[in-house]
């Protein structure tokens, strides 16, 4: 054998494998995870469906050899009043890192699996809310579990229980609450927290090729990461500060609120948010795959890169958050006989325009603009949607 050959090939042997696309999150799987989960089988996600949804994520993680993330068990009971008051169940998978300076270091990626269940023969299937989020974790979890290379950090994949409400129909979240309050691993352990809730469609069946991601305001050194996943991509992200939700909507809130870097991935509320129209079919599965091929290579990143994201308690709000807000406006402007937008809120969206316009020419922006520009992102969020 001629010798560079042999030396290619203990090379090839011996190095880690590079990703190839195989190994990449894929429509054709996404798909099926939707409308499996989506299904009428699975009748909302809440009760007896809760309970089909939870053996086929228990099913899925053992499938990719996952290890249980709560102490031998697939499972979290989410309890409310007393430790008998069972309320919902969280559910948890990981990979230990293989790095051992490194294995004690958490990146979470977590979904909400609940839905809002059935009234009367009516189901609501939540195929965008959050079976899409639901899938993208699942297939995340497969490519890094079949991955020849172990990721040197370690990774928990949580599917969360009563994001949607809790049981007598109280706000939300009560299972992120719960698992941050009764975690698995120390919370100053966990690197970076990445949830997704709806990713499979647009805001306002408008902004078509827009995903949203909220949070890197308080880790702007992911930034980097969140654009090289995204190159090539069909898919534009908007990098906004999570203030432009006025609340938190969804289960980065209770890491948020204890300071852990989160990045909070959204398409945004559809047209049919919240309604039986919720199905697997309406689904944009080359959008998820996207969203979702980016998950993966900034969880990648985090699991592997040389750096942790470090929270830092002054936000920083880019000049790019302001010209995707100025995006955002246009398109809906474009759109304002639909959404039936009024003389008030075209005023104050061409005024923010105006002064976007401006602050793009000028290349700063001062800290009373970015106050007025995300006001009128929460009006318009309130009022449109
Ligand atoms: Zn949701």
């Amino acid at each position: 054998m001629n010798r560079l050959i042999a030396v290619v090939l203990v090379l090839a042997t011996c190095l880690p494998l590079p990703w190839t696309n195989a190994d990449e999150p894929d429509a054709s799987r996404l798909r099926q995870h939707v409308t499996k989960l989506a299904s009428s089988e699975f009748q909302g996600r809440r009760e007896a469906g809760a309970i089909k949804a939870r053996s086929y994520l228990i099913d899925e993680f053992t499938k990719l050899g996952l290890q249980p993330l709560f102490g031998g068990s697939f499972t979290q009971n989410v309890t409310g009043k007393g430790p008998e008051d069972v309320i919902g169940v969280n559910l948890g998978a990981r990979i230990i890192g293989s790095d051992p300076s490194q294995a004690d270091h958490w990146v979470i990626l977590g979904a909400h699996y609940d839905h809002l269940g059935r009234q009367g023969a009516l189901i609501y299937p939540g195929a965008d809310d959050n079976a899409s989020g639901v899938a993208m974790m699942l297939e995340v979890a497969r490519t890094i579990a079949r991955s020849p290379v172990k990721p040197r950090r370690s990774i928990a994949f949580v599917g969360f229980d009563l994001e949607e409400r809790g049981p007598k129909g109280e706000f939300g979240l009560r299972g992120s609450q719960f698992f941050a309050r009764n975690p698995p691993m120390a919370l100053d352990k966990i690197a970076l927290f990445v949830t997704a809730d709806m990713i499979g469609r647009s805001l306002g069946g408008v902004l078509e090729t827009t995903a949203f991601v909220l949070g890197s305001e308080h880790e702007p050194e992911v930034r980097p990461w969140i654009n090289k996943a995204a190159e090539g991509k069909p898919v534009k992200l908007a990098l906004l500060g999570s203030d432009m939700l006025v609340i938190d909507r969804s289960d980065y809130g209770p890491f948020r609120s204890r300071k852990i870097p989160y990045l909070f991935f959204t398409t945004g509320e559809s047209p049919v948010y919240h309604s039986p129209l919720d199905v697997p079919e309406t689904i944009d599965y080359p959008k998820l795959e996207a969203i979702s091929r980016i998950i993966a290579g900034i969880v990648r990143e985090a699991l592997d890169g040389p750096v942790v994201p470090v929270w830092s308690a002054v936000p920083d709000y880019p000049l790019a958050e302001a010209v995707a807000v100025r995006d955002v406006l246009q398109t809906l402007l474009f759109h304002k006989e639909a959404f039936a937008i009024g003389g008030y809120q075209i005023a104050l969206m061409n005024q923010t325009i105006k002064t976007i316009d401006e602050i793009e020419r000028r290349g700063t922006m001062t800290s009373a603009e970015r106050t007025r520009i995300a006001r009128t992102a929460q009006v318009i969020m309130f009022t449109v949607f």
